[in-house]
């Protein structure tokens, strides 16, 4: 009896160190059974009636009873078959004579983060690749064409052609991993989400006048949101110069701004190509593109629509599409109005 009161006393003394540590942690006995466990071992799930659940930890404790040291393994974790699986780094060691603790860390969201983190450098490396041997390539033909003007000419538009993509990628990704990372580059403040819009539309308008598209906006002042402009103002600039993009010669893009309870809405619409329904998820993700060969020719990079979506979110707000393959598009950034703050 006052061995099994001691043997409690050690357990809880663990416990209580790791709820410090807010760590997931239990303790069995000589038998396997729970002694005591850390709230966070009771949110995951590990035990029921008294026993760990997992045969794989239950082993991983075992072994270090057996062995007399302390054993690390990574391992999945389901609580059941229709649980999220957890990627666990799992630690078992000798707590006294009879006890042994078993520590898990919850790797899941790390892991997630390595992948994507892992994603996105090889599709960088992918993308840079491109325009990188086409510079090489045509510098080479530029020493071979010396002596003919015509080729020299042709040769150095489609050098300034890949040099400003590359360029372009470049500042895509910088700016997409700053968003990414959390780190909005302006200053937070308030500001007149109309004259962002009309700056957008200006800086676009060197490519509508080449293509001879008419862009119509409706931009009321005073609708006030509050965040970092320059974001604000990189987005719809995207989402603007997609619908000139995307769009057929001679054709018409429009730009509104509105509030609806409490939101400001700008929605951008074309009458272009359209996007498929099946990819009208996957267009905002990071590099894709529904028809690689036309993005690249339009120069595109595939990242301005996640910049979009991040700095919507960032922001509080959201990016939606309507789009008809062959009909046009419609995209609209919602971003929550400014509340008046009363003194
Ligand atoms: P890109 O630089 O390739 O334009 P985005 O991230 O801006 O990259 O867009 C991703 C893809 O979504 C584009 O490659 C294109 O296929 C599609 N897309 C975006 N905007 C439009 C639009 N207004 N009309 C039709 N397709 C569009």
């Amino acid at each position: 009896m006052v061995g099994s009161h001691k043997v409690k006393k050690v357990a809880s003394d663990a416990v209580a160190f790791l709820e410090v540590l807010d760590t997931a942690g239990v303790v069995v006995d000589a038998t396997n059974q729970v002694v005591d466990q850390s709230s966070k071992a009771k949110d995951m799930g590990l035990v029921e009636y008294d026993k760990v659940i997992s045969p794989e930890l239950v082993e991983l404790m075992t072994k270090a009873r057996v062995t007399r040291q302390s054993v690390t393994e990574e391992l999945v974790f389901a609580k059941n078959s229709r649980s999220p699986k957890l990627y666990i780094s799992a630690r078992a060691t000798l707590l006294s004579a009879e006890l042994v603790i078993l520590l898990i860390e919850d790797r899941t969201e790390a892991k997630r983060l390595d992948e994507t983190r892992r994603d996105f450098v090889e599709n960088i490396s992918h993308e840079l690749k491109t325009p990188i041997s086409a510079i090489s390539l045509l510098s080479e033909a530029l020493q071979v064409a010396i002596d003919d003007p015509e080729q020299v000419k042709k040769f150095s538009k489609n050098l300034h052609r890949e040099s400003k993509r590359l360029g372009s990628l470049v500042t895509k990704i910088i700016q997409l991993s700053r968003i990414q990372a959390g780190d909005l580059q302006g200053e937070i403040e308030v500001f007149d989400l109309g004259q962002i819009v009309d700056e957008a539309v200006e800086l676009n308008q060197f490519l509508a006048d080449s293509k001879g598209v008419k862009i119509t906006s409706d931009t009321p002042s005073e609708i006030y949101v509050q965040g970092d402009a320059g974001l604000i103002s990189m987005a719809i600039k995207n989402l603007i110069e997609n619908a000139v993009l995307y769009s057929e010669n001679n054709s018409n893009v429009g730009v509104g701004l509105s509030e609806v309870e409490g939101i400001a809405e700008v929605a951008v619409i074309d009458k272009g190509i359209g996007i498929p329904l099946d990819q009208q998820e996957r267009i905002f993700e990071r590099f894709y593109r529904v028809d690689p060969s036309r993005s690249r020719e339009t120069g595109g990079t595939g990242l301005g629509l996640s910049i979009v979506k991040h700095a919507a979110n960032n922001h509080g707000g959201e990016v939606t599409l309507f789009s008809r393959p062959n009909l046009g598009s419609t995209f609209t950034l919602r971003i929550p109005i400014h509340q008046e703050q009363e003194d």
